[in-house]
């Protein structure tokens, strides 16, 4: 948004916004020719104001229910495979999204302007399934399999989490989500070891100002306070009553346990699960007690059979594929099951599942599967096999990581899409730095070059998140310093060095009702 040298616009070709020109699933422009010239803005472009002066316009109007923002002379990614990208103006309204196309907002003369020339603004990324818990504990394994991750994460520290260490672990992710344009995350928390655990993961959600779906589970191992699933009553008092929050509350069930599907199934609340084999793996035991239905979200399936996957689809089952985590940690086949769920019809999310390993960032997550998919469709066509899936394209790949995502978090009606009526979850990128410029494909600069550094601004229902680069309303210091004390102590624990009884005092000083809130800065710092 600083920059303004050249200017991007959509010429070639130019969609009218929701038209259909290419169906999901394929990927027929491989090889075409995508160019994206430019030319004069049109919607009549208003002289520009800068950043700064822009952030505190939107920081000053925040609490105003009707403010208006007005994107402009933005290249416009939708979100579905089958709607073109576009040239255009985006004018949110309070926290929705209210007019979208070539002249949106033309009236708009109240409203804030954002110059999105020489960015692509296109949905936030949802991902469909990630422990935040553990993000002081990133990158502490990079070459970790799936005993190595079990023994570090869960065995070892894990059951040395306070509330306190939760908060942090779920803060840390939270703002790397917001820095790296995922607006919305599951958060499937298995590590919810007392009440106050799981009221201090859901401040940190809500303190950060993340689209959340918090997914409380019980710990893997050690001793923890048995109050899971009845504590649910508690939460759903506490933090969701309100149908506004940014966050909103289901399960997670690590293992096949129909009493605590029936415990969801008898509230209506939506289920998260570890699927495939070494998961969740009694899928027709499940099913023959009528506790697979459309409100369960299956992350992973690895080796799922042919008719386990037909009693996914045939219930409406939402399913995520993750294309690092599976691969790395060598569980099944160990390749994402994005075929297997497209050949009976499922359009899968995209999940990051943890950081011990590897980063928050959807862009990768994205290449990483069209290369893995259109690999593996290489190779069986080039051995003359018969029933090869068709490669997916870019643009599916993005509908995976935005509005797939959405419908795996129950929320398709709220995000996932630049639609008007759905909340303004949104990302611009900049097209002007070194490995995006010229910017020639939107689509493909997201999905093969862009990288969160080039995520200029971020908002959640519209109130500014990230702006010009930069976390708004964060001091990283004093993240950073929550992050190490934080992994610290729990190695220290871990190793039976910590000094009795002086940090566990300390953190439960912290727990419920005074979490760590320092980290807050004003947006000047
Ligand atoms: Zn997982």
């Amino acid at each position: 948004m600083t920059r303004s040298r050249s200017r991007l616009a959509c010429s070639t070709p130019v969609s009218t916004y929701g038209s259909s020109t290419r169906p999901p699933g394929s990927a027929t422009s491989t090889g075409s020719v995508h160019a994206w010239r430019s030319e004069p803005p049109g919607g009549g472009a208003r002289p520009r104001q800068q950043p700064s002066l822009v952030l505190d316009d939107l920081l000053r109007q925040q609490d105003d229910n009707s403010r208006r923002i007005l994107f402009q002379d933005a290249v416009i990614i939708p979100g579905p495979a089958d709607r073109q990208p576009l040239r255009g103006n985006v004018l949110v309204v309070g926290s929705r999204i209210a007019e979208v196309g070539p002249r949106a907002g033309a009236d708009a003369r109240d409203a804030v302007l954002v110059d999105a020339s020489d960015h692509i603004l296109m949905p936030g990324f949802v991902d469909s399934h990630l422990h935040a818990w553990e993000g002081q504990l990133r990158g502490m394994s990079p070459d970790a399999d799936f005993d190595g991750y079990l023994d570090l994460a869960h065995r070892s520290l894990a059951t040395h989490f306070h509330p306190h260490d939760s908060y942090v672990g779920n803060l840390v992710t939270s703002l790397v989500c917001l820095n790296a344009g995922v607006t919305t995350f599951i958060d499937n928390s298995h590590n919810c070891r007392s009440a106050d655990h799981a009221s201090a993961a859901v401040e940190a959600l809500l303190s950060a100002g993340v689209r959340g779906v918090y997914a409380a589970a019980a710990p893997l191992f050690g001793e923890w306070d048995r109050q899971w699933p009845k504590d649910r009553d508690r939460l759903q008092a506490e933090y969701f009553s309100s149908q506004e929050r940014l966050v909103t509350l289901r399960m997670m069930d690590v293992n096949s346990d129909a009493e605590s599907w029936q415990f969801a199934h008898d509230r209506g609340l939506w289920v998260s699960s570890e699927v495939g084999r070494g998961w969740v793996d009694n899928i027709l035991d499940l099913h023959e007690r009528g506790l697979v239905t459309e409100t369960h979200t299956f992350n992973h399936c690895l080796g799922l059979t042919d008719q386990e996957w037909r009693i996914i689809a045939e219930n409406g089952v939402k399913v995520n594929v993750c294309p690092r985590s599976d691969t790395l940690f060598g569980l099944g086949p160990s390749f994402p099951a994005v075929d297997e769920a497209l050949a009976v019809g499922i359009r899968p999310g995209l999940s990051m599942d943890n950081e011990i390993s590897f980063s928050v960032d959807m862009f990768r997550e994205m290449t990483v599967l069209l290369h893995l998919q259109r690999g593996r469709v290489h190779e069986r066509r080039n051995s003359s096999q018969e029933g090869v899936p068709e490669p997916i394209s870019a643009a599916d790949a993005i509908e995976f990581a935005t509005l797939r995502g959405a419908e795996n978090a129950g929320l398709m009606n709220r995000t996932g899409s630049i639609e008007v009526g759905k909340e303004a979850d949104l990302v611009l990128i900049d097209t002007t730095a070194p490995n995006t410029l010229p910017g020639s494909d939107p689509v493909g600069t997201v999905v093969t070059f862009a990288h969160p550094g080039n995520v200029s601004a971020v908002f959640v229902g519209g109130q500014v998140r990230k702006w010009d680069g930069r976390l708004v309303g964060v001091d990283l210091r004093v993240v950073r310093d929550l992050a190490e004390q934080s992994r610290d102590a729990l190695l220290d624990r871990a190793r039976g060095e910590a000094t009795p009884g002086a940090a566990p005092a300390g953190e439960q000083a912290q727990r419920l009702g005074s979490p760590p809130a320092d980290w807050k800065s004003s947006a000047e710092d």
